[in-house]
This record gives C-alpha cells, structure tokens and sequence, in this order.
C-alpha cells in the first residue's frame, strides 16, 4: 500500500500491516486487533493457490465461485467461539466495485447458510447535499441500494453519511424507495468531533435497530465517561500547534495515527492541537527557522527511502538546539541519531546505511545477524516488542513503569558502536529490548522535551488513553 494512495499502514500487535480503518476500530473499541481481522484479497488469493498447490481441492477446477468465497467465509466463520458473540465484517471500497465483488457474494451467502436473524446487513450510503437548491439528495442512495439488491443482499439498516441533518419526511422517502423501515434509515452527519460519532449513532437508534433485528434484548448504552470526554473537548479554549515534518505530506492520511495521537495528547492536556503537515523536501538550513517559527512543538514521523532526509536533519537540529518539544518517530529517532553525531560528536561522513551503504560512520544500520532476513523485500520487525526503561530517565518518568509494549515496523537499528560516545555526549540511551542488544528509546535529557523511539508510539494511542510521549510532548509544547 502506498502512502500516497492509501493512506497510512497500521500495524497490529502481532504485526500485521493493515489499512487504516483497523486503527479507527482499535481507537474506538479500544480492543487490540489481531491479522485476523484484516482479510486482503491478496491474503485471500493467496491462500486459495496455496491450497490448490497442497492438493486441498483434490484436483477440482479453483475458481472464483465457490473456492474465494469460501476462503472470504472461512475467515468470517473463524471467529466462530464461545467468547464472541457478533463478528461484524465490513466489506471495503463501493458496491458495483470489481474488487469487492466476490466479498459481497460471500456474504448473500452467509445470510442464507446462518439463521435469518443471525446475520444483518447494514450499508453505508452518502446523502450528497446541494448547495444551489439547498437540498439534500436521495438518488444515490436509492442506486446504491438497488445495485446492492441486484447482487442478492437486501440490507437491513441504512447508515446515511450527511453533511446536514436528514428531515423525517426524507427519511420516509429513503425507506419507501430502499425497502427498509423508516426507523432503520440511521442519520450519519459529520461531527464537529469524530469522536463523537458513536454518541450521534445512538441518539439516532442504530444500537436498538441492530438489537432488534438479531432479536438481542435491549439494554441501555453506558456510555457516560465517553460523553463526558465529547463534553471536555467541546470546552477547550487553548490551542498549540504542533508540526509533523515528513515526505507524505499531500496525503495528510498518511499520518492519521500520528496526527490522531497529538490530538489525544490534547485532549488530556485541555489544549486543542492544530496539527501542521509540513514538507520536509521544502526545508533548508535557510528557511528551517522561518518556517517551523509558529510551532510549538515537531513530530518527524517514520518513513521510508531518503526523499526530504536533508530537511528532517535540519529540523531535529533546529528542534534540539532551540529546546523545542521533539518527538521522533522510528525514521525520526533514526535521524535524530544521525542529526546527533553530525552536528554534536562532529563525525564525518554520518548516515544512515539504508540511505550510504558504505557511509563511514553508519550509526543506524543492519545488524550483522539480521542482514540475510533483511535482504530488501524481506521481513521487517513488525509488531509489538517488549522494551525495558533505564532508571531515573526522561521515558521511564513518562511510562511510570519499567516494562513497556510498543509497536514496529523497520529493517534499520541504532549501531551500538557508537552508543558509549553517543551517550558521553548528552543523548541517552533510556530504553533497549530486554537483552540490551536492540536500543529502542533515546532522549537528550538537557532539552525540554526530546525523545525518539524505533518504534511507532501512535499505533496504540486512544482518545480516551493517549500514549504517554504524545501527552507529554504536547504538555510540553502547551507549558512554552
Ligand atoms: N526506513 C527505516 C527502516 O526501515 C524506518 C522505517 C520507519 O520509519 N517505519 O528502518
């Protein structure tokens, strides 16, 4: 998945590289999430010729009907366990899509092989608006449904996106037109806070619709303390601002995770955080002060291939030497690294040697044991690794505890080489892998706020949990 095109890659605990979407789900159940939960076609694929390969089909004709539809139900039925009682699928992208064909007929047919009232289709449609006429539009909604119906599924709930409220009387049309009941079509209009969404689908009876219709008892939402949190940032007045500096900049989806946890990190701190997008390709030693002047505080996130390294340097040396709030973040700490034997230790020819192989001075690099399952396109670290924090240090302070989880997704480590004059030289080393071998967390504890983890703290932030470095680097940045 390319950044530019699809947003950002979340990963999982256990290291699966998904769509954004499954980040939106963790941040709003606040469940950790598992590869099972993100179903590709390629995985599908994927599996289907591993099966045929094995001989699964016994020598049958493999075709899209039944063998990917079976594979798309497996991975449905899977969940099948006394411990869950309703597994929701969404099906990506928009009815009519190719892609999404065989997903759709995978699950017709899941309606027909469970219990009627076990399984319920809820579509998401858009009400587009029309400015000339002041009028909101029933039409494509209409379409939607009926390419829905022509492919066998009649849904049952009708999640309508809006900009504006939906009259009764329009509600009315959309049931009579979409063969659903007027208490079923569910007003889905844009929030001042997307947290807040979950509290709107209620006010609008989605909860009670889906309980009825599966025949589930009814039973009042608890859903006091989230109120609460809408409330609380609703009464926000303050506002910092807060830069993230990398290369994917046109697409801002693809920091969704970073920019989601700044604005945690505001949420507990009472302060509105106005996150900026900012080039790196753009910044130059020249221009590096002018055009950060108006932010209190500076993410570089992870990334990959050395497009806009010059302007993530000179932003980590602006952000060191003026004691703005720094976060780095897996390419960022790397670069943190780099920035710091550079302009601090005065070492010559610095790099990172995914950017100079034969830098002379690689402080980030491959690890000798790691390389064969490195070679490119190989297996990254991925997922959640165990890191322990060194006592009396900046990250141990802001954890409260000495053992932490956070999540991956790299080839590149610090070159431990360099860590004892690195370390002599003010940046500390404050969290490794329990073995000490892989160094995970550094920090310049002169410097207001300025850590760097290898790792992708924004992965397990929640608007009601933030991850403790995004508070800390906004509390920072607000205390200015
Ligand atoms: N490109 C770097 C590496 O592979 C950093 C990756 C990242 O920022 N996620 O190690």
């Amino acid at each position: 998945m390319s950044p530019y095109e699809h947003g950002e890659v979340f990963v999982t605990d256990d290291g699966a590289e998904t769509d954004l979407d499954l980040g939106h789900y963790e941040r709003f159940v606040d469940e950790n999430l598992t590869k099972n939960s993100s179903v590709t076609s390629g995985k599908i694929y994927w599996n289907v010729l591993n099966k045929e390969r094995r001989g699964d089909y016994l020598g049958k004709t493999v075709q899209v009907i039944p063998h990917i539809t079976n594979e798309i139900k497996e991975n449905i039925y899977s969940f099948e366990n006394d411990d869950i009682d309703i597994v929701i699928t969404e099906i990506g992208g928009t009815v009519g899509d190719i892609e999404s064909l065989p997903f759709l007929e995978a699950i017709r047919q899941v309606g027909i092989e469970k219990e009627s009232q076990d399984v319920l289709y809820v579509h998401v449609t858009l009400l587009p608006h029309i400015s000339g006429s002041n009028e909101l539009k029933s039409k494509p909604t209409q379409h939607s449904v009926k390419e829905l119906q022509s492919l066998g599924i009649k849904p049952d709930i009708l999640v309508c996106r809006t900009e504006f409220p939906i009259e009764e009387t329009m509600k009315q049309k959309i049931a009579l037109f979409c063969n659903v009941k007027t208490k079923d079509v569910i007003e889905n209009s844009t929030a001042d806070n997307l947290y807040a969404v979950p509290l709107n689908l209620e006010k609008e009876g989605l909860a009670n619709s889906v309980c009825e219709h599966l025949g589930l008892e009814k039973s009042e939402a608890k859903n006091e303390d989230w109120q609460k949190m809408i409330d609380n940032i609703r009464n926000i007045k303050e506002e910092v601002n807060i830069a993230i500096v990398g290369k994917y900049v046109q697409l801002q989806d693809s920091y969704l995770s970073v920019a989601e946890s700044l604005r945690h990190g505001g949420f507990v701190n009472n302060v509105k955080v106005n996150v900026g997008f900012i080039d790196s390709e753009t910044i130059t030693p020249n221009n590096v002060k002018e055009i950060l002047k108006d932010y209190k505080g500076i993410v570089v996130p992870g990334g990959f291939g050395n497009r806009g390294i010059e302007g993530k340097i000179e932003t980590i040396k602006y952000a060191r030497e003026n004691n703005i709030p720094f976060l780095g973040i897996c390419l960022g700490m790397q670069m943190a690294v780099v920035e710091f034997a550079k302009n601090v230790l005065k070492l010559e020819d610095v790099n990172s040697a995914e950017f100079e192989e034969n830098a002379k001075n690689p402080v980030i690099h491959i690890m000798d044991d790691q390389k064969d399952i490195h070679d490119k396109g190989g297996t990254m670290r991925l997922g959640a690794y165990p890191c322990i924090l060194k006592e009396g240090t900046m990250a141990r302070k802001i954890y409260g505890k000495e053992e932490i989880s956070e999540r991956h997704r790299h080839r590149f480590e610090f070159n431990n080489k360099y860590k004892e004059q690195i370390e002599k030289a003010g940046m500390i080393c404050s969290g490794t892998s329990p073995d000490g071998r892989l160094v995970e967390i550094v920090e310049i504890p002169t410097n207001r706020f300025f850590v760097a983890g290898q790792f992708h703290p924004e992965f397990k932030s929640r608007p009601n949990k933030p991850q403790p470095l995004f508070a800390e680097l906004v509390k920072a940045a607000k205390e200015m």
